[in-house]
């Protein structure tokens, strides 16, 4: 059935400051997110958020809970920002996986997250203090997401988490 899915359309949002150029210039082509319908083939529109009121670009870092306008201190909500920068992506690769609080189940095997350097690296995660890469990832997804397993209270069909991605792009 999915063979005859046509390719969609996406829209996300980045928010994570020092993966912003990262993504911009090309350098990171990855980004780890909560289950949507996205498949390879598909065309995400990348963005990121401005304030409305003073035009400055929202940003996050792991010591707020919400993006913030580093001018005015305004928390990021759709009725307060507006999209600033855009990049087009087609995506070349999608891998389920399931995000827990200690680490992620990744093609049939739980890895902690010290054991995922490499994947954080190639997702442009910054180390924190004397955290690893890997660390330093779970440190973030649990902030961002605080209530992981992804999804799991929008749902009574996965007892043990809802799927998310590992999606990669050209
Ligand atoms: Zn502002």
């Amino acid at each position: 059935m999915s063979g005859e899915r046509k390719a969609r359309r996406h829209c996300k949002a980045f928010t994570y400051a020092p993966k912003i150029d990262d993504v911009r210039s090309g350098k990171c082509k990855q980004t780890i997110r909560p289950l949507g319908d996205v498949q390879k083939g598909d065309i995400i529109t990348f963005h990121g958020w401005n304030c409305k009121a003073c035009g400055d670009e929202y940003e996050w870092n792991y010591k707020e809970l919400y993006p913030f306008c580093p001018k005015c201190k305004t928390k990021h909500s759709y009725r307060t920002s507006l999209w600033s920068w855009r990049l087009e992506v087609e995506v070349k690769d999608v891998q389920l996986i399931e995000v827990y609080k200690e680490g992620i189940i990744w093609m049939g095997t739980f890895f902690a997250w010290n054991d995922l350097d490499r994947l954080a690296k190639k997702d442009g995660i910054r180390r924190i203090g004397d955290f690893g890469y890997g660390e330093s990832m779970g440190f973030l997804l649990n902030k961002m997401y605080p209530k992981l397993p992804f999804y799991k209270r929008h749902s009574n069909r996965r007892p043990n988490g809802e799927p998310s991605m590992i999606i990669r792009w050209y």
